[in-house]
């Protein structure tokens, strides 16, 4: 794991790791959303996967455009939503420079019909295959089955279905064609199925919904996602979607060898 390897066949950027409320939390004076330490400070959760010249965006928060600025995202070619909660939808108006840059062409955007009903309520006017006018978004919806496994120029996304109180979540398993490289990214959920970790195995990164310690009715909690990591036994697990109870260097040191905690701007390649 890391940049010694001697081929690249997949990066995966960290845009956001922090919970729905992001890190520092508005009026919290808490020792973490106060803390100088900037793996502390966490914009809503989303990722970005780069395999050679393409490039999948998972998820789109509110700060999507800060975070592309952030992390020199200027290049996608799908968009692939886990699900329709606002921190990870709220930001895809700012697509709309990336249809600039695909010439007026509309970005593919592949989720579950229940979350295409809800980008198409919230987006009204960028459903469509071209953007109305010059410089509006443009996004072509693209309709996933619940497990299904889908054909790319780079490889294969298998999907499933993680649960996450009354939403069912889109749980992915990126496959490298070039270098059989496997990339898993549940985040959002409150468990994980044993099916789900069957579909996971031998993957060379995981990364995993990890809100906390104390128990949440709709997410795991770290415990739960050490016991999830050490069950798929990936050689690298690390933790997404963290509150502002979490410190991230004070925590991270009490987690078993093989799981970590990611921080925004983290970079991995496998
Ligand atoms: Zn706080
Ligand atoms: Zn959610
Ligand atoms: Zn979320």
């Amino acid at each position: 794991m890391g940049n010694e390897l001697p081929f690249l066949s997949m990066e995966i950027v960290f845009m956001g790791t922090g919970t729905s409320h992001g890190v520092p939390m508005i009026g919290c004076d808490c020792n973490i959303c106060t803390s100088d330490n900037p793996k502390n400070r966490r914009t809503r959760t989303s990722i970005h996967v780069r395999m050679g010249n393409h490039a999948v965006q998972v998820d789109i928060s509110p700060e999507f455009r800060l975070q592309c600025i952030a992390h020199e995202v200027d290049h996608i070619d799908w968009v692939v939503l886990t699900h329709a909660h606002a921190d990870h939808v709220a930001g895809m108006d700012d697509l709309r420079r990336f249809v600039d840059f695909r010439e007026g062409g509309g970005v593919p955007v592949y989720a579950f019909d229940e979350v295409l009903e809800r980008i198409r309520l919230m987006y009204p006017y960028a459903v469509r295959d071209r953007p109305e006018f010059r410089g509006y978004p443009a996004f072509i919806p693209h309709s996933v089955d619940r497990h299904s496994t889908l054909e790319f120029p780079w490889g294969t996304l298998e999907t499933t279905v993680l649960p996450h109180g009354r939403f069912e979540v889109m749980g992915l398993v990126f496959t490298e064609a070039s270098s059989g490289k496997k990339f898993t990214y549940y985040t959002d959920c409150k468990s994980v199925s044993e099916e789900a970790r069957e579909l996971a195995r031998d993957s060379d990164l995981v990364v995993l919904d990890g809100l906390r310690h104390d128990p949440h009715p709709t997410h795991m909690s770290i415990e739960e996602a050490v016991e999830v990591a050490n069950s798929i036994g990936a050689p690298q697990t690390y933790l997404i979607h963290m509150t502002h109870h979490v410190d991230h260097d004070e925590v991270d040191l009490q987690l078993p060898d093989r799981v970590n905690l990611s921080f925004d701007g983290l970079k991995v390649r496998l």
